[in-house]
């Protein structure tokens, strides 16, 4: 097996929230301390196509995973499905928050960045931190940073502010970076810890 071959690519965004706390310069100097590479970055308003296509409609495992995840934590929490959110199909749910997060994703301007480097999806889903800030872990963006939950969001009608968006597998930062980023916004140099690891 080649090196080259263990390098991934993220998607990482500060979300709006992110941006209007201030946490930009914190969130990435998390992620600039692991070691992994900046690669490209912007600050940008996303349209409503972009969001679209960030979150999109057809990804039957994305819609629908969010519905389950959503669903387990009600049952968890004991909050009744029904009463919240009118459903307890997790299709339908999940094509509702989609709705809240194109909102969201588009209410106020995002920082969007290519980290890269071994396990690079891997690694920052961990400094990112589990979607629900309660049940993110000490030390993680969503764990430090952020309070919101399921219940506080969904009783307002919108998406869980979490700070950050990062790429959940190989398959959707591969979907998920060109959206952003065109080939030549995404740079090329080495990083001190290459000379060492690598
Ligand atoms: P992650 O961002 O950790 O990959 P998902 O891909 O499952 O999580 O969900 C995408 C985003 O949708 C989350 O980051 C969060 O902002 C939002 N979200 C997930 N579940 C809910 C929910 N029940 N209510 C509102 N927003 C939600
Ligand atoms: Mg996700």
């Amino acid at each position: 097996m080649l090196v080259e071959d263990l390098i991934e690519q993220t998607l990482i965004l500060v979300k709006p929230d992110g941006v209007k706390r201030g946490l930009v310069g914190e969130i990435i100097k998390r992620l600039e301390t692991t070691g992994l590479k900046l690669v490209a970055l912007k600050m940008i308003k996303p349209s409503k196509a972009l969001a679209e296509k960030h979150y999109p409609k057809d990804r039957k495992e994305f819609i629908e995973g969010m519905g389950k995840k959503t669903l387990e934590n009600y049952q968890e929490v004991g909050l009744d499905p029904i009463k919240m959110l009118g459903t307890d199909n997790p299709h339908k749910i999940g094509l509702m928050i989609r709705e809240w997060l194109i909102e969201y994703l588009t209410s106020d301007p995002v920082v969007a960045m290519v980290w890269q480097g071994p396990l690079a999806v891997s690694l920052v889903r961990k400094v990112a931190g589990n979607t629900l800030p309660f049940k993110a872990e000490c030390g993680s963006i969503r764990g430090d940073l952020a309070f919101d939950s399921s219940a506080l969001a969904n009783t307002q009608k919108r998406a869980i502010k979490n700070l950050v968006h990062a790429s959940g597998s190989k398959e959707e930062a591969t979907y998920e970076i060109p959206l952003w980023f065109s080939k030549e916004e995404i740079v090329s140099y080495q990083r001190i810890e290459e000379l060492v690891m690598l």
